[in-house]
């Protein structure tokens, strides 16, 4: 059963109607109200005050692995035309396949946890293809017909993507080797002129020491996604966001986007984000340590205080064919920042290398000043592949 209106927690779906002419809204990036196509009426959406929190992580766990209950899709029905359908994989938000209105159903027969927190979008479809259609015209490499497909109506297609953050206060203690580098005078023998002398010379050498010690840092919102959609490296790049302009879940804000629930669960995701914190604990000890170079042995690493929170962010996303392939790129929607996958031109490379073969030096500062030196090795991302998140175990609580 389906109830139009104000948000009710019991209730699992949810469709915006217009309070002037009833006809179902959608959210208007970079502001605080939905906008109706059909009347020009802006629909004010009320702020709801509470803070947002942090949760302890140990006791989540531990709740999720007592209560495992089977998920299940939950089935819609459209208000608008009587529809009953249920969303592709991985949705909670869209719109119905058969009028396209928006409808915003409740994760909380899929998933454990729900999202607390969200950023809304603040850039729209119009800002967003802007943004990509400078990114790829600023791109060498890229063959002419992809930039004119750019510049056609690309339809982007905004998404609300799931993400942990965690906060932890670490404790690592440490063994390992400080080497510094000292100097000592050898005497070599030499051919000078046909004869043989003994000449001395500086020769740096290493002297280890055994050390052991404890580093401390706290983390604070260490961000991990929590979508399968898109690879990590692109979520991850796709960094940096406005975390502290976070606020509370409201379903008023995915009317007309679509949104995922989370495919990574909590616990894979502490995984990612401790193998983060690890390598920052890496970077700590070498520091502590000291002297010219370092070695380290052994790490045990505690944390303490571990809390996370489950938030979604706003990407406009998109995909393009071309020669038989699919790139993908997507766009933050808070900053229009944009991150993809891109075709190259044979052509364009094979004359730039042969600038470069031409003018020695200054053609390969050409190539490596384009980014192509670096950028050809990007392989195309698997659609919808799932990605392996796994790390051994560094740690305890
Ligand atoms: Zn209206
Ligand atoms: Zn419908």
């Amino acid at each position: 059963m389906t109830v139009k209106g104000n948000f009710n927690p019991w209730q699992t779906q949810q469709q915006f109607p217009c309070r002037q002419c009833g006809a179902v809204l959608k959210y208007a990036p970079g502001t605080t109200h939905l906008q109706c196509a059909h009347c020009g009426t802006e629909n004010l959406i009320e702020l709801r005050r509470s803070s947002i929190e942090e949760y302890d992580l140990k006791q989540a766990l531990q709740t999720l692995s007592e209560n495992r209950a089977a998920p299940s899709s939950p089935s819609i029905h459209c208000d608008e035309c009587g529809a009953g359908f249920q969303f592709e994989a991985k949705n909670h938000a869209g719109e119905c396949p058969f009028c396209g209105t928006p409808i915003v159903t409740s994760t909380a027969q899929i998933k454990p946890i729900q999202p607390k927190s969200l950023l809304p979008f603040s850039i729209d479809e119009a800002k967003a293809r802007q943004q990509f259609q400078k990114w790829i015209n600023r791109l060498w490499f890229a063959p002419n017909a992809v930039k004119k497909y750019a510049r056609s109506d690309t339809k982007l297609t905004g998404v609300y993507l799931p993400f942990w953050t965690f906060d932890s206060q670490t404790s690592s203690s440490y063994s390992g080797e400080r080497g510094d580098v000292y100097y000592v005078q050898e005497q070599v023998q030499v051919v000078r002129n046909n004869r043989l002398v003994t000449e001395t010379r500086q020769v740096p050498k290493v002297r280890w020491t055994p050390v052991s010690g404890q580093v401390q840092r706290f983390f604070d919102d260490v961000l991990v996604g929590a979508s399968n959609s898109l690879p990590r490296k692109i979520l991850d790049t796709l960094q940096p966001w406005d975390l502290h302009a976070l606020i509370p879940y409201d379903e008023n804000y995915l009317s007309g986007f679509r949104s995922e629930y989370y495919q990574v669960e909590l616990a894979d995701g502490f995984d990612v984000a401790r193998q983060v914190m690890d390598n920052q604990i890496y970077r700590d000890i070498c520091h502590a340590i000291g002297g010219d170079h370092q070695r380290i042995h052994n790490v045990n690493t505690r944390h303490s205080g571990t809390t996370y929170k489950h938030c979604l962010l706003p990407v406009w996303s998109a995909a393009f064919r071309y020669q038989d392939q699919s790139y993908r790129f997507v766009i933050n929607g808070r900053t229009g920042k944009v991150q993809g996958e891109r075709p190259y031109s044979i052509w364009k490379i094979t004359f730039a290398v042969m600038i470069a073969l031409a003018f020695g030096g200054g053609g390969y500062y050409y190539l490596k000043q384009s980014g192509a030196l670096e950028n050809v090795q990007i392989q195309q991302w698997p659609l919808n592949a799932a990605q392996p998140y796994r790390y051994g175990p560094s740690g305890s609580f």
